[in-house]
């Protein structure tokens, strides 16, 4: 009777919606996720039959795979999954567009199942700029810490080791994230109108304890 709960999970880059995916995956909703970005790298010599070239060079040459092919590379992925129309899957890096939302809508429809869910993870720019950009890792042992949220003890000391080298991811920096995040703002928001008009649409505050975020998140699946 088609009783998974299939979930689209929405949020600016840093919001944390990878941190509740994995919490979702463990826990007794015993969720599946389809990554679309894990999909893509996996079929990268596949070739697009409609522009005769493979997933690799399209994406090599910066140009976007039409909707249509990225709907059926993930319809195959979920044919993979055992039981998929009663297994509960999460949708991670897809739609990302409103093409892609209606092609969605359209592949579920078609499957007899639909999408239960849409979780949008909000936050404010200027807290998702201080998680991104204050984010450092010991160099030793790989502990994280940020400048404004999570300081060393000693600074410039790693609590656990000692150690006083830290490393920082080149894209953290704040013009890197301000493209993203205008990236984001540009092709994601929309989604959020064309899930609210369709009912779909649940809003969680993130800029607090990753517990309390999952415990909103559970709250609302299950309604
Ligand atoms: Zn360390």
């Amino acid at each position: 009777m088609n009783s998974g709960k299939w979930i689209v999970l929405l949020g600016a880059p840093g919001c944390g919606k990878g941190t509740q995916s994995e919490l979702l995956v463990n826990s007794d909703f015993s969720f599946k996720v389809i990554c679309v970005g894990d999909i893509l790298r996996e079929n990268l010599q596949t070739v697009v039959p409609q522009l005769g070239k493979t997933v690799g060079e399209i994406i090599g040459n910066g140009t976007l795979l039409p909707d249509a092919v990225i709907v059926d590379f993930v319809k195959n992925a979920m044919a993979k999954i055992d039981d998929f129309l009663n297994t509960n899957l999460i949708f991670d890096g897809f739609p990302r567009t409103l093409g892609q939302a209606e092609a969605l809508l359209t592949m579920t429809k078609a499957l007899g199942h639909k999408i239960s869910h849409v979780i949008n993870f909000e936050i404010d720019d200027d807290v998702l700029v201080k998680r991104i950009t204050g984010r450092s890792k010991c160099k030793d042992c790989g502990k994280i810490y940020n400048d404004y949220f999570s300081k060393p003890k000693i600074s410039g000391v790693c609590d656990i080791c000692g150690c006083k080298e830290f490393v920082r991811r080149s894209d953290d920096n704040e013009t890197a994230l301000n493209k993203r995040l205008s990236e984001y703002y540009s092709k994601t928001q929309p989604l959020i109108e064309f899930y609210k008009n369709l009912n779909l649409l649940y809003s969680v505050k993130a800029d607090t304890d990753t517990s309390i975020v999952y415990k909103n998140v559970t709250e609302i699946l299950s309604r």
